[in-house]
């Protein structure tokens, strides 16, 4: 993968982990407009290098006026409640997800479904697919991105040839499938995305998690791999899946007991609709993946205790 080099000066790029999706801050000179918000346990953290990255710009420029989610998924929209209260923002989120934020419906915001939290936070405007908007000194362009969730959104400017990518395309992989977990369709929207961004062409890509990164070609053909090995068995989709949702919990708790883990998902859809995909009850699932992470090195077992590694 090639050496990433600098992005215009108006747009800053915050790495964040696996816990907080990424930070895309795109400057003007009346304010700065800030692309997704992380989770809600490093929301003081997220403010830090939100105030870190914008220290040396005039001081207008160090105020989020807006915030734009890409999706509604915690790990992106969980710094909303926090950056509106230092900065006084306006919020902008996908118009297919606007209704649902809008009256807090955590069953259509898959909050109950994932069982991750998300402090509510008031919406102000959508952004529709097709639609464009002006920050950091480019044109911004919203194009739907359907497969990892129905509602998300990606945004590109193309004078510039950077595409804001969220889940839809990191540089190695993208992320679960939800509508595939319940039923629904998620393969063949995931291969129409990453057909779009082809087309698009890109010649740098922002992604919602890990680096930022220049070779697309590259990086759409590992999604693309991926991608059809798991169309062609859905349950390997659904054992991944079951693993990454385990691991994201232990990001968050740090450390757990068994019990516990199983007491706080056992209203979570997503527990129930993975369970049956690989064949398990639920309590056999949760262990079966913390067993996986276990062995891969992910996680550390201390009797009933589960702590998270590395
Ligand atoms: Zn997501």
């Amino acid at each position: 993968m090639s050496e990433a080099g600098a992005l215009p000066p108006g747009v800053r790029f915050i790495e964040r982990d696996w816990l907080s999706a990424n930070h895309i801050l795109l400057v003007d000179p009346d304010s700065t407009t800030m692309v997704d918000t992380g989770f809600v346990k490093h929301a003081p953290m997220t403010l830090a290098l939100v105030e870190a990255a914008l220290a040396s710009d005039p001081p207008p420029s160090r105020r989020i006026g807006r915030i734009i989610n890409t999706h509604l998924h915690s790990d992106h929209c969980g710094g909303n409640a926090a950056v509106r209260e230092r900065h006084g923002c306006r919020i902008t989120v996908p118009v297919a997800s606007f209704a649902s934020a809008r009256d807090w419906n955590i069953d259509a915001l898959t909050y109950r479904y994932t069982g991750q939290p998300c402090p509510r936070f008031p919406v102000d405007d959508a952004l529709a697919p097709g639609e464009d908007f002006h920050a950091g000194g480019l044109r911004w362009v919203a194009h739907a991105a359907p497969g990892h969730d129905p509602e998300s959104l990606v945004l590109f400017a193309p004078e510039a040839g950077l595409l804001i990518s969220a889940d839809a395309l990191w540089a190695n992989g993208f992320g679960i499938l939800f509508p595939e977990l319940q039923g629904e369709s998620g393969f063949t929207e995931q291969r129409a995305v990453l057909g779009l961004i082809e087309s698009l062409a890109p010649r740098r890509i922002l992604p919602g998690h890990g680096p930022m990164f220049d070779d697309v070609a590259a990086a759409i053909e590992r999604a693309r791999g991926r991608l059809e090995s798991m169309a062609a068995d859905p349950q390997r989709h659904a054992r991944h899946a079951m693993k990454v949702m385990i691991k994201y919990r232990l990001l968050y708790m740090e450390s757990e007991t068994i019990a516990g883990m199983r007491a706080e998902l056992a209203g979570a859809g997503f527990l129930t609709d993975v369970a049956r995909w690989i064949g398990m009850d639920t309590d056999a699932a949760i262990d079966w993946a913390v067993d996986a992470l276990v062995e891969s090195g992910q996680a550390v077992r201390d009797g009933e205790r589960i702590a998270n590694r590395g």
